[in-house]
């Protein structure tokens, strides 16, 4: 059975021009689009998405940095869609990324890390809804 995932591609890999490069490697590596937009979060949004981080240090920076540029999310559907999605984006650290991950490509710190993926099933539909009405997505 097919599982989808939601992939935000981040403000920092938006702001350096990335976003064509991305979404080609998420296609060829299997996944396919199943909603999309150019977004932006406020403050308001960021700490509701990332509400679980909201005890850690990093908590401030988080928010300020999501918050302040556009956003791509995208609801992406393979099989293993959620564990697959994060082998193919590589650990929060890029510098601990595999090669040809998304991060070891396109990030540049632990914090400004290019790309967002679910990390369960039941995450990837709450992070889809609160992205996305249902009539855009297909
Ligand atoms: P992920 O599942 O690989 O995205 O990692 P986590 O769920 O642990 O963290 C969520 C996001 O918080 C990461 O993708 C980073 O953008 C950010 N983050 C995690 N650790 C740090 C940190 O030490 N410093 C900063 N500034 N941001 C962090």
């Amino acid at each position: 059975m097919a599982h989808t995932t939601l992939m935000m591609i981040k403000p920092d890999a938006v702001e350096n021009g990335h976003i064509g490069g991305i979404l080609e490697k998420v296609t060829a590596a299997g996944f396919q689009i199943k909603a999309l937009k150019l977004t932006q979060l406020s403050k308001n949004d960021v700490e509701r998405f990332y509400e679980v981080h909201q005890e850690r240090p990093f908590f401030g920076e988080l928010v300020a940095f999501m918050s302040r540029g556009p956003i791509v999310a995208a609801v992406l559907e393979k099989e293993n869609a959620v564990s697959d999605f994060r082998t193919l984006i590589g650990a929060t650290n890029p510098a601990e990324a595999a090669e040809g991950t998304l991060r070891k490509l396109y990030a540049t710190s632990t914090g400004e890390n290019a790309v967002h993926g679910s990390d369960s099933d039941e995450n990837a539909e709450i992070e889809a809804a609160f992205h996305f009405a249902g009539r855009e997505r297909f």
